[in-house]
């Protein structure tokens, strides 16, 4: 049987290549795919700007099991696992040997990313989401997706959405806390979303206004628009007055700008928290000033969140389901494409076109 992959050929170059879909090898589970999301880090791929080159896109996605390999029997919650059950892979690997396994930081583990997006050519081929198929590693957990979880949910489900779940059940947040949540998009929507199932007050910063709508959908208590609080004092000042003085008690960054982090230091209350997801680059250019009194001097916590424990993609399948109904999770894609469309996919996401674009890797061209 033969398979097609959407392979990166050069930068802004992506081509169709097709391979014979390997036999399942044992502990490994083979996967059609169904829906593969276009993510900030496919972006970041396809411009040349990330440490992946030339290699199969894509990592966040859902697919529905085709072949399974010797001894696998059920997902990692232990459920047992048929031909046909949709199910969506944790994209990076878990060696559990690394250091930082050793130590049950399973969601930093050195071998993490040996797996995902390899060259097209490299055997067995099928390891990113522009493909018709997928091969899931015995070192890679995934999990069955609930009934009442839509492939467009759960497309995502596996990178930004689990960290975010990974994220707000880490911070410490507790009922009645205000979050100052910075960048309404897909991140900060999810993040309004789970923090106001904690319990808490949601203030959301954006400059755009359709995004500052859809964040009341998610649960936002308060918007406030960069256009019209243009200074971050102008901002302190509003965090200030809608919460009686009180101020911001967990910071979280998901606009992922420098300058975001300076301005979360400057907004969180004494005492509070600065969650910093956002910005993912090491790259000296990414350099930014703060003044580090302020951390002192507010005795602040600062918490840098990378990927997701493995199994919070379970718990994020479970959320997703139960608050199905309370916010529109499946309002979040504006638009589909076949796999032969992903070089048109990627520029129209690279430019902003369409903010949330998704392949669907089978789709009758
Ligand atoms: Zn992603
Ligand atoms: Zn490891």
């Amino acid at each position: 049987m033969k398979g097609k992959v959407a392979a990166m050929t050069g930068v802004k170059e992506v081509e169709i290549r097709e391979y014979d879909v390997p036999t399942t090898e044992k502990g490994c589970v083979t996967m059609e795919v169904i829906k593969s999301n276009i993510c900030g880090s496919d972006i970041h791929m396809w411009e040349g700007k990330h440490i992946f080159k030339n290699h199969v896109l894509g990592h966040e996605m859902v697919g529905s099991v085709s072949e399974l390999g010797e001894g696998v029997e059920t997902d990692y919650a232990g459920e047992q696992i048929k031909i046909g059950d949709r199910i969506v892979p944790v994209y990076y690997l878990t060696c559990q040997k690394c250091e930082a396994c050793l130590n049950g930081h399973f969601n930093v583990c050195t071998r993490g990313s040996d797996y995902q997006g390899q060259y097209a050519e490299k055997y067995p081929h099928f390891t990113g989401g522009f493909a018709t198929h997928y091969i899931i590693h015995p070192n890679q957990y995934f999990y069955k997706v609930p009934e009442g979880v839509s492939d467009n949910v759960a497309a995502g489900a596996n990178c930004g959405i689990a960290q975010i779940v990974y994220a707000m059940d880490n911070s410490g947040l507790e009922i009645n806390d205000t979050i100052v949540i910075q960048g309404a998009g897909g991140l900060g929507l999810f993040a309004s979303a789970i923090s106001k199932t904690m319990g808490a007050n949601v203030i959301i910063i954006d400059s755009i206004d359709s995004r500052l709508e859809e964040a009341k959908k998610f649960g936002a208590n308060h918007l406030i628009n960069m256009k019209e609080f243009n200074t971050i004092e102008k901002r302190k000042e509003e965090i200030s007055r809608v919460t009686n003085g009180k101020g911001a008690d967990f910071v979280l960054d998901v606009a992922g700008v420098p300058a975001a982090f300076d301005e979360a230091v400057r907004l969180a209350k004494i005492g509070g928290t600065v969650i910093e997801i956002g910005n993912v680059s090491v790259d000296e250019s990414q350099n930014v000033s703060i003044v580090p009194g302020l951390i002192t001097r507010k005795c602040l916590t600062v918490k840098g969140i990378l990927r997701y424990q493995p199994w919070y993609l379970y718990k994020t399948l479970q959320f997703l389901e139960r608050y199905n109904d309370q916010f529109p999770f499946d309002s979040l894609t504006d638009r589909t494409y076949s796999l032969s469309e992903s070089q048109l996919a990627m520029q129209k996401a690279a430019s902003k076109e369409v903010t949330r674009a998704i392949i669907e890797p089978n789709k009758a061209e």
